[in-house]
């Protein structure tokens, strides 16, 4: 065979489809950690990844894994992947076309009887977002060797252990440590994943070089102030908590809107007691803030709870700030950048470089090796909702542009 044999954007599309019927609610997709839905999922894969040449299991905490051996048999391995679990209610891409395009990338080299001086391993990750136990990457925290076993305890929804879900899914809660690969045995990790934002469509590009998955801190705010008549009490005299947040949440937007690639959302407010006739005398909301770099968002983070502190005091409400989640930027590394832009320049395409506003796997496998990822232009910027869309012309140039990569890869020195 010869070089001529190339992913298939038909074959990626249709199993895309096929893994969307594996789902907890006809006619939306839900797929959730050890669920039935996702042993449904895992089989499909497991059965691609053979048709694809690849040696194919389960690893102890449900990940489904390929190895596709190199010119010598036991070499490490160049590792790809992408999670097979999903949002609720989700699109059809997220997750999964990076797991779907790896292994088209797998079967091409099959096909034309290809191999490569490393191996390649294809891992479909159990559990990226988190639904079922709260706790997000679950799957690529245990390849990392960063799982915490405390979370075996943790509960679902209705009640059942993390320690019985795996039970009954046929693992032993036990063994998860076992899912830990060794830093010898893996080169690098790339990852192919839809952008799940706006800017490659706006710009006009099928693909795009990740150079950092942002960091994040989120904060929980309570401003206590004074409910009371809406009639009665003097404009001047109010301590309306709502009207205290309203300026807080304008002040972080205006912060955050100084910089390029620094976000920063409140996505939910309260006010209490909630009456037409009456005062707000208290009100909470979240922010959720996101950039490149840590100490750009640390900075804006400091700044922004100094906003909401002087406003409150000027205000005379009293304000609780704190802080439910920071997780540190984990940068692509600049030699995985280089030879997946290579491979987009290859291609006859500009290297578009541009970060991750959303998390991935690559979070927790950056523990274990450095981390790479091929953006692909999604319709929109729409994703964890079921209008995410992809075109099947994109999906088999992105496998192309993926498929050059790995032919070409170099390990770093
Ligand atoms: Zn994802």
């Amino acid at each position: 065979m010869t070089a001529s044999v190339q992913p298939s954007g038909t074959r990626i599309w249709d199993r895309c489809e096929a893994l969307a019927r594996c789902s907890e609610e006809p006619g939306a997709l839900t797929r959730v950690f050890l669920s039935k839905e996702q042993r449904a999922a895992n089989e499909l894969t497991l059965g691609w990844m053979r048709e694809a040449g690849m040696s194919a299991r389960l690893d102890p905490i449900g990940n489904v894994v390929g190895r596709y051996e190199g010119g010598v048999a036991g070499a490490p391995c160049l590792m790809l992947g992408s999670h097979l679990d999903t949002v609720r209610n989700a699109g059809k891409y997220d997750g999964m076309l990076g797991v779907v395009a790896a292994i088209d990338c797998v079967h091409t080299l099959h096909a034309r009887g290809t191999r490569l001086p490393f191996a390649i391993e294809v891992v479909g990750f159990a559990d990226e977002e988190g639904v079922r136990f709260g706790a997000t990457l679950l799957g690529s925290r245990a390849i990392a060797g960063t799982f915490d076993a405390k979370l075996l305890d943790s509960r679902d929804a209705v009640g059942t252990s993390m320690r019985e879900a795996l039970t009954a899914f046929g693992l032993d809660p036990d063994c998860t440590g076992k899912a830990a690969r060794r830093r010898a045995d893996v080169l690098a990790y790339a990852e192919l994943h839809i952008e799940q934002g706006p800017v490659l469509e706006a710009e006009g590009l099928p693909v795009g070089v990740v150079t950092a998955i942002n960091g994040a801190n989120r904060f929980a705010i309570e401003i206590e102030g004074l409910a009371g008549h809406a009639g009665t009490v003097p404009m001047p005299l109010r301590r309306d908590a709502l009207a205290a947040a309203a300026e807080c949440v304008l002040a972080i937007e205006s912060r955050c809107g100084r910089e390029p690639d620094l976000v920063g959302t409140v996505g939910r407010i309260e006010a209490a007691p909630g009456a037409t006739n009456v005062i707000p005398g208290n009100a909470r909301f979240t922010i959720d803030l996101r950039a490149p770099q840590d100490e750009q968002r640390r900075r804006a983070a400091a700044d922004i709870q100094a906003a909401i502190a002087a406003i409150c005091a000027r205000r005379k409400v009293k304000v609780d700030i704190r802080q439910t989640h920071e997780g540190k930027t984990a940068a692509c590394a600049p030699w995985l950048q280089d030879q997946i832009g290579r491979a987009i320049e290859a291609e006859g395409l500009p290297v578009r470089r541009l970060s991750s506003g959303a998390g991935h796997d690559g979070m927790a496998i950056i523990d274990l090796v450095d981390i790479g990822m091929l953006f692909v232009r999604c319709a929109d910027g729409i994703s964890h909702n079921p209008l995410e869309a992809i075109t099947p012309e994109d999906a088999e140039l992105s496998a192309r542009v993926f498929l050059r990569f790995i032919e070409h890869f170099k390990p770093a020195v």
